[in-house]
């Protein structure tokens, strides 16, 4: 049976691009500094000031564009959108309206290993952000920061393609992977630089025509977007078929109470009384600046895990985490030039590594072991030399230290004891100090040589190597 009701949302997404100054002055964009500290005439809109366009801001934005393959337009140009807010000085925001800077791209939602849908950018603009206001509930007074006003952001709308709460959180988090794949942003949404708004409607399931919409704003998590989203659909339900009208409207979701409430009506882009921006001339785009953008982008994320799919015969799973980000793909990689074997150096990145990583809270480009040391480490491990246990200690040793793992195995002795000579002397000995045990085994409790081979390890600290040990205890007690 199909469902009921179709859903329906699309996107809207405000990034921060990580320059080292504004959109239209040299004020440094910076997060968490003291308020109103990096401000100027310029981005307090102080009668007289004129703002310059910030060239980085556009190799980040075409940036931005082709990794999302969007068509960059040859002709863009700045637009005030007018409306009176106390954290935004100026009265107005510029922002591009009727000729964005880029258009008509798509994103390609993979999951499980394939594509399960496209969905289209319809525009990607440049515009200002905004100050930030800080409500003190306690003195019922509000402040306001302006040191975010005219940071650099780019807007990315999509077209209504998203059809569940989850597809959307899914698309979100491929965007941010692309977004900092090309060091766009660093995405930050704790620190707002990666906000999301979304539009939502229901339509009887095999229609086309588009239902009435909601916008839900304020999501401060990618969980959060999805558990707004998923409040919404059922919400609709309810008002459609209790025969009701869905309200075009403005809602802003509780977190706390896990519910989406009633902002604004919706406002019309005429309400904002766009006009062109008379201080700054017009984006013009040659195809050679294009051209070079264009080979300057790094391997995308999702070409990166598809490949690493199909080039490494990694799991969906495995490919899925270490190209979770760049810096760890790279990595992944670097360890086969030195030990070419995929499957191992992906289990022990992703297993032991990721354990180490995850309890000291550091990434894998903040620590001193590199590529070289776990290629060399797993290189040793092939050579029989070194147990599985103490490979770990070796590597949790290298992660702390940068030693190499050679170094470290021959400096603490670690190396496995596989000579038989060596290790009779030690079957004797346990043979001699276990006479209850033996005796179990020569009885026919053919399990009691797990208890003998345990005494050898801990006798040599874990350094036998057990399968010749316990060979050694079978021919020496009899079959
Ligand atoms: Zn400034």
């Amino acid at each position: 049976m199909s469902p009921e009701y179709e859903v329906v949302i699309g996107l809207e997404v405000h990034v921060e691009l990580l320059t080292e100054s504004k959109i239209f002055c040299s004020c440094p964009n910076r997060f968490g500094e003291a308020p109103n500290t990096n401000v100027c005439p310029v981005c307090l809109g102080l009668p007289g000031s004129l703002p310059v366009f910030n060239e980085s801001v556009l190799e980040l934005a075409v940036r931005a564009s082709l990794a999302l393959n969007c068509t960059v337009s040859s002709y863009s140009k700045f637009d005030r959108k007018n409306y009176f807010y106390p954290d935004l000085p100026k009265a107005y925001q510029v922002s591009q309206y009727d000729f964005p800077l880029a258009k008509e791209g798509f994103l390609d939602l993979l999951k499980d290993g394939r594509s399960i849908r496209k969905v289209r950018i319809e525009r990607l603009h440049l515009e200002e952000d905004a100050g930030k206001l800080i409500h003190d509930q306690k003195e019922s007074i509000s402040y306001v920061d302006y040191n975010r006003c005219g940071v650099p952001l780019v807007e990315i709308v999509t077209a209504p393609d998203l059809r569940s709460p989850g597809e959307a959180h899914l698309f979100l988090d491929w965007l941010k992977k692309i977004l900092l794949y090309t060091g766009v942003s660093d995405c930050k949404m704790e620190e707002g630089s990666l906000r999301c708004d979304a539009n939502i409607s229901l339509r009887p399931s095999g229609t086309e025509t588009l239902g009435r919409k909601v916008e839900i704003k304020n999501m401060n998590s990618f969980r959060a977007v999805q558990k707004g989203l998923e409040y919404e659909v059922i919400r609709q339900k309810q008002i459609l078929r209790a025969g009701g009208r869905v309200a075009m409207e403005t809602r802003r979701w509780d977190e706390e109470k896990g519910v989406t409430a009633e902002m604004r009506g919706k406002e019309e882009a005429h309400d904002y009384r766009y006009f062109p921006e008379p201080d700054l001339p017009p984006l013009m785009l040659d195809e050679n600046f294009l051209s070079r953008m264009k080979g300057e982008l790094p391997e995308l994320p999702e070409k990166r895990y598809l490949r690493f799919m199909e080039s490494y015969g990694l799991s969906p799973y495995q490919a899925e985490i270490i190209t979770s980000s760049k810096n760890l793909a790279d990595f992944f990689e670097d360890t086969l030039l030195h030990y070419p074997h995929s499957q191992k150096v992906s289990n022990w990145l992703t297993g032991e590594l990721f354990g180490l990583l995850k309890t000291s809270v550091k990434e894998i480009d903040d620590i001193p072991l590199t590529p070289l040391h776990l290629g060399e480490l797993l290189k040793i491990l092939d050579e029989g030399t070194l147990s599985s246990t103490l490979a770990k200690e070796v590597l949790e040793e290298s992660f702390l230290s940068g030693k190499l793992p050679r170094e470290i195995v021959q400096e603490k002795g670690l190396l496995q004891i596989s000579g038989e000579k060596e290790l009779l002397l030690i079957v004797e000995d346990v043979i001699n100090n276990y006479p209850a045990a033996v005796k179990d085994y020569s009885d026919g409790n053919k399990k009691a040589v797990g208890f003998l081979v345990g005494q050898a390890m801990k006798q040599t600290r874990g350094q036998a190597n057990p399968q010749v040990i316990t060979e050694l205890f079978k021919k020496r007690l009899g079959k």
